[in-house]
């Protein structure tokens, strides 16, 4: 079973930068300017475009950097996807203890980027869970809480349910079968 939620969330092991999705996310850091990972093959994939808008956003938004937990939205260059919502994930063990929150932040603000800008699809890489060493378990629990709790919430009156609810596909990327096992051992969707 890899798919939760009524089908709305799944779990898909693939490369992040072959997604057709409306949107996909960037395990980006706070520079905006590219790295290693998943960050340097979006770069890589999509070309120039992107990072002119991501050093636009740091001359004019994020001086100092786009801040842990955040999310900005660019064009996908020449990615199958028209977006690439750009995240900053926590560093295990360098945030005194609220690494849990921020990791939720990452999914939660993303989420509400791809719902503000009327997305139907977004597909997720594990946020952390490579250079950032968030172990997988315990980031499978957080995103799909995070996840879980965005999708369901009835908050904001009957425009903002309806916004959310044309997010309908939310896909999760993994690298490797078993990044994947292991999130389908730990997540808490139901
Ligand atoms: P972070 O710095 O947030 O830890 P990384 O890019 O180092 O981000 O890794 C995040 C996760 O994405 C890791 O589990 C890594 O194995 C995985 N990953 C790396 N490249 C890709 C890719 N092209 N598509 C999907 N997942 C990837």
């Amino acid at each position: 079973m890899n798919s939760f939620l009524q089908g709305r969330v799944s779990v898909v092991v693939g490369d992040i930068t072959r997604q057709a999705t409306d949107a996909l996310v960037n395990a980006a850091n706070s520079t905006l300017l590219g790295g290693s990972g998943v960050d340097g093959a979006i770069h890589r994939a999509g070309g120039a475009q992107i990072l002119e808008e991501c050093r636009r956003l740091r001359d004019t938004r994020y001086p100092g950097g786009l801040p842990t937990g955040e999310a900005v939205i660019t064009t996908g260059g020449r990615l199958p996807a028209r977006y690439v919502i750009h995240t900053v994930g926590p560093i295990w063990e360098q945030h005194a203890g609220s690494e849990a929150e921020l990791l939720a932040a990452c999914y939660r603000n993303s989420l509400a980027l791809a719902v503000e800008h009327g997305l139907a699809s977004i597909a997720f890489p594990a946020i952390s869970t490579g250079a950032y060493g968030y172990p997988p378990d315990k980031a499978a629990q957080v995103a799909s809480e995070a996840i879980r709790e965005f999708l369901t919430t009835e908050s904001g009156g009957a425009e903002a349910s309806a916004a959310r609810d044309k997010l309908g596909e939310v896909r999760l990327i993994f690298f490797s079968p078993p990044s994947a096992e292991i999130f389908l051992r730990n997540h808490k969707f139901e």
